[in-house]
Parts: structure tokens; C-alpha cells; sequence
């Protein structure tokens, strides 16, 4: 689809780049391509699978050729960048409808093979490099350059300007060199790209930001200490009904047959709205809670935790979870674990602190400073915290939020004072010491790294 392009400038000159310190972001949106632009889309899908199924035919080829004269290994040459390239101008020499494709989409396939099969003798990956049928392939495709952005569309080779769908200006302000490559997915009925773009990393704010304690479960899904409480949004009751329907629908369905599939896509697309809902307000929350926060604080995540709050909690025991919680549960449980990934990646973009802390007893301490009191009659009830002591009363999640921060602040302060780990660097990042593998770029000898540590929990990752 040609759109023109007023506003958006021309983003992919690499060499414009300043060095320094980066990082890497991801945005994802959603494709409104014409329908002639989304024939184009299936049929690039389709020649990107073409010469993956290519490789791994030449794979077999060449593991029979190598068995047939007693050899145990393939030769490695066989399976280089440069000679499947070669490969790769024969077949396009043979095929010509590969032409009509853009060279470097299809270069990725063979980029996709060479890692998976590298995976696979590494032993990372159970399975070699498999043939994918086009029935149960997902249409994928990278494209690795000459991308550009504008405010609502993004340049693709061959296909020119095609529209997205409900961005948020996301082309406007970003400087040449910054958009590194677009990756474009069909899935549940659509297409999304998801745009990799490489930006400076900012440096930590001068002036301190407010601290937040988060406590995460079931009755709120975030209960902050600056007494605020951020729900998730759930599936509404129709929703969790037509759920059920659809669930019981396919499982009157023989496998394999066509009503099945049919079913099965419906189910997906139904259940996929409600998910993204759910990604859209997690996204939202944390930057949200990024932005205005130098220093978060939450709960390390264990598994029992999660299990234990589905029956009521430990510390609250006696009082059943709201029946709703059932489906929402489903859909809520495993997103804490993102949650604190984004929380995590968010504050280090922004240069601050993202702490987890041991989350044992948070939820029977008592958060008034000089008191501390540690006792399970301390919860009266799974809504209420009344210190047996002193007698502070609050409501207890964000009782629970306060003890959070307060450990989180403890280890922030230990992590300054702890010399090797000053300004918040890493250990394997300080002044002075040689540059880790793979990050070269952003350190120096001289200059505190910048570079986000995420090896340690409870390491502020700057
Ligand atoms: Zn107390």
C-alpha cells in the first residue's frame, strides 16, 4: 500500500547511530494492511517457509551423504551463512517466484536455520530443524533493513507504506538509525510488526524520584504502599460463559477434523481478546509506575506464594477467595512473572531502581517504624492487619506494601554502600573493570557503566 510519506523521515541509516550506551525496544502493533498488501504478506510468509524447508531438505541431503561414506558429522561448511547464500541464489535462480520477495527476508530463513540447528547440537533444542507444513506454521517474517516509520504507517520492502492500526505517534521523534528491524506475525486472525528499535539509555535522574512498595494477589491484583490499588482488568461473566460454550463446543469435536479446527480458531481468537486486554493494561501500569518512581519495590515470586493465595493464603487462612477469581485466576496468575519483567526492563531503561525482595512474613509484619512485629494473629482476617502489639490497624495488602518497600529501600542501601556495586553497577560492571562478554559497547574503563544488570535479584539495576 503507497501512502506517502509527509512526516515520517527516512530511519534507516545505521551509521548515523552515535556509539554509547543503547538499549533495545520493542513495539508491537497491529498491521492494517490492503488486501492486495496482505496476499503479499501470506505470500512472503509462504517463500520464507519455502527456503526453510529448503535448508532442512539440504540438511537430510547432506547428513545421507555424510553417513553413506561412514562419516558421523556433516562438514560444517556445508551449513555456513556464506555457502547456504550461495544455495539460496541458486534456488532463486531456479525458482523465480523467490524473486519477487525481498533478498534479505529470505536470507533470514536461512539466519533462523543456522541457529536452530546450532541449537539443536548444543544440545538447547530437543528437536533438529523440522519441515514446516503451511497448515500449522504461523506466517512470519523478518525484515532487517530499510525500514522506516512514520506517524501511522511503516515502509516495508516491496510492500511500501502499510497502515497501523491505534498507534500512539510511536514514528514521530525517533531519529535516524534508530529502527533496527520489523518482524511481522500472523496471529489469530491478524497481523502484527513488531518494531526493534535501538535508543540511547538515559542516565539516572538527578533529582529522586518517589519510592513504591508493590503487593500483588488475588483480591487486588497490585496494592501499592502510596495507598492506591490497580486492578487488572478481568473477563467480564458473558466472557467467562462464552468461554465455557466455546470449551465445551470443541470438545465435542472429533481432532483433526475441520470442525475442530474451526472451533479451536474461535476459541483462540475470543480467549487472545481478553489477553490483550490484560497485556495493554499491564504495559500501561508499569510504565505508568516506572515514570514516577526511582525506587520499586516488590515481592520475589515463588511458586507456592501464587499456589498458597489461590487457596486463601497461608497467613489468612480460613477465608475462601471469591469465587470469580476462577477463570481470571487462569488468565492473571502467570502474568505476575511479566509484570515484574517489565517493571524490571522499564526501570533500568529509565536509569531506576527495580528491587524484589524476600517476600516471607510481609503480610504478618508490622509496618509501624518501631514496632515490627512478626505474628500470624497479626491478620485477623484476609482483608484486615491489626498488630497484636501496638495495635496499628490497616488494610492488609497495603500493610503488606509497606514492609515491601521498607526491605526494598534496606537493600537499596546496602547495594550503594557496598563498594563494588557503588552507583548501583553491577558486579560484573564496575568502573575500572574489564568489559564482560558480549558489551563492549556500552562500558568503559573510565565512566560508570551503564549497562542494566539483571544476573543478581535485588540489585538495582541501573
Ligand atoms: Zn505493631
Amino acid at each position: 500500500m503507497q501512502d506517502g510519506n509527509p512526516t515520517g523521515q527516512p530511519s534507516d541509516h545505521a551509521t548515523q547511530v552515535a556509539a554509547g550506551p543503547f538499549r533495545l525496544q520493542a513495539y508491537r502493533c497491529w498491521l492494517r494492511p490492503q488486501p492486495a498488501t496482505n496476499r503479499d504478506l501470506f505470500g512472503f510468509a509462504d517463500a520464507r517457509r519455502w527456503v526453510w524447508n529448503a535448508c532442512v531438505a539440504w540438511r537430510e541431503e547432506v547428513n545421507l551423504i555424510a553417513r553413506s561414506a561412514g562419516a558421523n558429522w556433516a562438514p560444517a561448511g556445508a551449513f555456513s551463512l556464506t555457502f547456504l547464500s550461495r544455495l539460496l541464489d541458486q534456488w532463486c535462480a531456479e525458482n523465480l517466484w523467490l524473486n519477487l520477495v525481498p533478498k534479505q527476508l529470505l536470507q533470514q530463513a536461512l539466519a533462523d536455520f543456522i541457529k536452530a540447528r546450532a541449537g539443536f547440537l548444543s544440545g538447547a533444542v530437543e528437536a533438529p530443524p523440522r519441515f514446516q507444513k503451511a497448515r500449522e506454521a504461523t506466517p512470519t517474517m523478518r525484515f532487517p533493513q530499510h525500514v522506516q516509520l512514520n506517524q501511522n504507517a511503516v515502509f516495508l520492502p516491496k510492500l511500501g507504506w502499510v497502515r497501523l492500526r491505534n498507534t500512539f505517534n510511536l514514528g514521530r521523534g525517533i531519529p535516524a538509525g534508530q529502527l533496527r528491524s520489523a518482524t511481522v506475525k500472523f496471529e489469530a486472525g491478524r497481523w502484527f510488526v513488531t518494531l526493534l528499535m535501538r535508543r540511547p539509555i538515559s542516565l539516572p535522574a538527578s533529582t529522586p524520584l518517589a519510592s513504591v512498595g508493590l503487593d500483588y494477589g488475588v483480591k487486588h491484583t497490585l496494592a501499592s504502599s502510596a495507598r492506591t490499588v490497580l486492578p487488572a482488568p478481568v473477563a467480564t461473566k458473558r466472557e467467562a460463559q462464552r468461554i465455557l460454550f466455546l470449551e465445551h463446543r470443541l470438545a465435542r469435536c472429533v481432532p483433526g477434523s475441520h470442525r475442530y479446527a474451526v472451533a479451536l480458531a474461535k476459541l483462540n481468537t475470543f480467549r487472545s481478546r481478553i489477553t490483550r486486554r490484560i497485556h495493554d493494561w499491564r504495559h500501561k501500569t508499569t510504565t505508568d509506575l516506572s515514570k514516577n518512581h526511582g525506587l520499586i519495590a516488590a515481592e520475589a515470586l515463588r511458586a507456592k506464594n501464587m499456589t498458597a493465595s489461590a487457596r486463601g493464603t497461608v497467613e489468612a487462612p480460613g477465608t475462601r477467595v471469591a469465587q470469580k477469581a476462577g477463570l481470571n485466576r487462569a488468565l492473571l496468575e502467570p502474568g505476575f512473572g511479566i509484570l515484574m519483567q517489565q517493571l524490571a526492563y522499564k526501570q533500568a531503561w529509565r536509569g531506576h531502581a527495580f528491587i524484589q525482595v524476600d517476600p516471607a512474613y510481609t503480610s504478618q509484619t508490622c509496618p509501624r517504624t518501631g514496632c515490627g512485629h512478626v505474628h500470624a494473629d497479626n491478620r485477623p482476617n484476609r482483608d484486615t492487619f491489626r498488630c497484636v502489639r501496638c495495635g496499628y490497624t490497616d488494610d492488609a495488602d497495603f500493610a503488606a506494601a509497606d514492609i515491601i518497600l521498607r526491605r526494598g529501600k534496606q537493600t537499596f542501601s546496602a547495594v550503594r554502600t557496598a563498594p563494588a556495586l557503588a552507583a548501583g553497577l553491577g558486579r560484573d560492571c564496575a568502573p575500572g573493570a574489564s568489559a564482560p562478554r558480549g558489551h563492549r559497547a556500552s562500558h568503559s574503563r573510565t565512566k560508570p557503566c551503564l549497562r542494566p544488570t539483571t544476573q543478581a535479584k535485588g540489585i538495582p539495576a541501573f
